[in-house]
Formats: structure tokens, sequence, C-alpha cells
């Protein structure tokens, strides 16, 4: 007998008749023998719903984080109660808890908070007493007491450090695909899906921009070596197994690549050069939360440069609000920003030791006519900014060139009726 964790996401749980399959899909593990700890998210698309009512409300004005986390947890708190009484109707016994509850502890940073505790013992308790425990994804509680988010997609974050808290033998995670494929299989129908992937691979394709796992997910897979499998709750098709080591198949290698959309350029003009302004320029940025990616300084003429970076399109604004405030203290020009971009990246370990790479991804985003605006690279990734309006040419271009096309119809996921 195992203890497994298995976690849900939206679209599994999206209506009446899916959140009864998710249940049947529960007992059927409990009956085999496992104690079941279940992490569920809220059902379809509730959280984008609620922040479209939050937008309604607001005309505009930023809302208060703290009400925002408020009205957001309560999506998963709707889709556990409905799930154990879905449970109970199966007649098994299942008892549900929200985020605080369930012991988890966040850093005081409304949505976006990071895990820093999982106090288990109520967990515990109720599995030792026969329960199927079903745990609200995307929340949890200060020290303080205040309810927090993690982040758009953390569900699959709250799976695996309680995966790691209660030391699982096993976390699934049941999404609307069967498994990671070597792209967004709903964007290259050819493309193939993955026996196995490391951590370090699908660490970088979730970081950047991959939805299939939330990137913390992935992290604590990682660091404490959780048993990690992606799987579709519409099939029983094997999934795809993420661990320590994978194996690259010969003559491969790009394991999988990834897009974001959620991207904008922010450009600072006329910085002039001086020891420390570029340290007050990215203090002031990481001030008020805003992560920076991709950095180049593009120029130096008579003393002053040119920067751009790139940073999350939904912190575009925020940005060119900070860098106003303090254009007078540093001295610079001009700032101005770039939206309808998307960041293509390649991911594969071992893929810079191969010759070739960098100039192939080149090569086949400038036959298609296209200019790259940024580039960034790493050991085992490599992320182009380009115009957004050509992504799928553009995926499906790269996906061939780096033989990762299979010739079956690979793709077979859930309902196409999302997006
Ligand atoms: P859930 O609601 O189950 O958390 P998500 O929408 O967050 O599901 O993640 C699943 C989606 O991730 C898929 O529907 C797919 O479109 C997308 N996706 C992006 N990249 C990949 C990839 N490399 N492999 C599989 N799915 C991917
Ligand atoms: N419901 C949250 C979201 O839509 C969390 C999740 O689905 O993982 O982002
Ligand atoms: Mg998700």
């Amino acid at each position: 007998m195992s203890l497994i964790v298995m976690k849900f996401g939206g679209s599994s749980v999206g209506d009446a008749e899916r959140m009864k399959r998710v249940a049947k899909r529960i007992v059927e593990r409990k009956r085999e023998g496992h104690s079941c700890v279940i992490v569920v998210s809220a059902m379809g698309d509730t959280t984008d719903d609620l922040i479209d009512l939050s937008n309604q409300i607001n005309d505009g004005a930023l809302p208060a984080a703290r009400e925002m986390d408020m009205l957001l947890t309560t999506g998963e708190q709707v889709s556990v109660a409905l799930l154990s009484m879905a449970i109970h109707n199966l007649g098994e016994q299942a008892v549900s808890f929200t985020g605080w509850q369930s012991g988890i502890y966040t850093e005081a940073v409304h949505g976006k908070a990071r895990i820093t505790d999982i106090q288990p013992e109520r967990v515990l308790n109720a599995i030792e007493q026969g329960n199927v425990v079903i745990v609200a994804g995307f929340q949890g509680m200060t020290q303080e007491g205040e309810i927090t988010t993690l982040g758009r997609g953390g569900s699959d974050t709250t799976a695996v450090a309680l995966a790691a808290a209660i030391k699982a033998d096993l976390c699934e995670i049941y999404t609307d695909v069967d498994g990671v494929y070597s792209t967004d299989p709903r964007i290259v129908k050819v493309a193939r899906k993955l026996n196995e992937i490391s951590y370090d691979e699908m660490l970088e394709l979730a970081n950047l921009g991959a939805a299939v796992l939330h990137p913390r997910a992935v992290e604590y897979a990682k660091n404490y070596n959780v048993t990690l499998v992606v799987r579709s709750s519409f099939t029983y098709n094997e999934g795809t197994n993420v661990k320590e080591e994978a194996v690259m198949e010969q003559g491969i290698v790009v394991r999988g690549i990834a897009y974001d959309k959620n991207v904008a350029r922010v450009s600072i003009l006329g910085v002039p050069e001086k020891p420390g302004q570029l340290a007050k320029v990215f203090l002031a940025l990481a001030d008020v939360q805003i992560d920076v990616d991709i950095i180049v300084q593009s120029g130096v003429i008579n003393g002053s440069a040119d920067f751009s970076f790139t940073t999350n399109l939904n912190d575009r604004e925020k940005a060119l609000d900070v860098l106003e405030r303090i254009r007078g203290e540093i001295g610079f020009r001009e700032v101005t920003s770039e939206v309808n971009l998307v960041k293509v990246s390649i991911v594969g370990a071992g893929m810079v030791s191969t010759p070739g790479v960098a100039a192939t991804m080149f090569k086949v985003i400038s036959d298609l006519g296209i200019s790259i605006s940024l580039v960034s690279t790493s050991e085992i990734k490599m992320s182009c900014v380009i115009d957004a309006a050509p992504l799928q040419d553009v995926i499906r271009a790269l996906h061939s060139a780096y033989g990762l096309d299979t010739t079956e119809q690979a793709f077979v996921g859930g309902p196409q009726d999302r997006r």
C-alpha cells in the first residue's frame, strides 16, 4: 500500500459530470489499496471569471492584493467540497480541507506567495482515519493568519509540496493532456509525448511558459526528489515521468520548445554612464516585486547607454510607473515599451555542447522573415523574443528543424473547448 498525492486541474473538474468522473478515478485508486491525498483546482474557468468580476468592480483601479487572494481562494474551496461529496456518494470516506487547514504556510506576499512550511498533522490524521483527504490547491496562510495564493497554476505546487511534506510515494498531476510533450500539443499536432524528462529540463520549460506544470512544483520535486508523473484525467494512458536524469533519444538535442506570450519589452534610453546606475534601476523594480528577465545593453553613445529588459506583460505598467518616478534621480532620457511579443525557447540538456543549435534557431526564424528582438542563452536553453504574430509557424518550423516531429497523430488529450 502506498501514499499517493493526485492533483486534478481546472478542466478535469470543469463541470459536475467531470467532477463525478474524477471522484470515480480517485475511488478506483483507493480501492486498489492506496492512501490518497487529493489536490484540486478551481472548476474550469472559475479563477478567470473571478478576476473578470473584480475588474468590473474596480473599473480599472488596482484592487487590494489581500482582497484579491480572499476572492480567488473561493474557487478551490468550491471544488474541494463538491469533490468530497462526490466521493461520499460512491461510498467512501472523504474530508475536504482548505490550504490553511492543511497547515500550508507561505511568505507574506499576496498573489504569488512561496510556501515556507507545511505542518501536515491534520492531513496525516485524516488519512489515518481512513479518509480520502482533499486539499484546496493554490492557497496557503501567512504566519499572521492572512490568506495567500501561490500564483496562477499554483495547485501543482500545492500537490508536490504536500507530497514532499507527507513523504508520499508518488505525486500524480492529472491534466487535460496525457503527459509532457515536446511542445504544446494544442499548437503543434505532431508534438511527441515524452516518456520522461529531467527535473532541470522541465523546470526550464515551465519557467519559459509551458503551462503543463507550475515552475515551483518542479523546483520542489527536484529539491525533495518527489516521484512526479504527469498524466491525463481523461484517459488511462501512461504519462510522463519527471525525474533526476532522463535518457535522450539518439540524434536529438532539443527536448522541448516553449513559448510565452506574456512578455513586454521595456527600454530605458540615455542612461548616463556612472557606477551604480543599473543597480538603482533594478532595485527600484525589485522593490515592487517586478520580475525582470532578459537584460541587454544596446549601445553607448557620448557617455550614455540604452538598456532593454523583458518583464511580465501584466507588470509593464507598474514598471513604467516606477521608472518614470526615478527618471530625475538617475537622469535617463526616456522610457519606452513594446508589446505583442512572444518569447520562444528551446530546451535540452547538453545542447550547448552541440555545435549549430543556435545557428539553426536563428536560421529558422529568419527564413520566416521575422527579426529577433532579444536573445538569451544558458547551458540548457536558448530564448528569442520575436514578433507574436506568426507564433504557430515559428514553433512548427523549429519543432521540425530539431527533428521532434512525430508522424503518428500522437496527441490524445482532453477537451479542446477551453481556449
Ligand atoms: P490544468 O488545469 O490541469 O492545471 P493547464 O492548462 O495548467 O492544466 O496545463 C495543461 C496545458 O498545458 C495543456 O492543455 C497544454 O495546452 C499546455 N502545454 C503547454 N506546453 C505543454 C507541453 N510541453 N506539454 C503538454 N502540455 C503543454
Ligand atoms: N485556479 C488557479 C489558477 O487558475 C490555480 C490552478 O489552477 O492551479 O491559476
Ligand atoms: Mg495548471
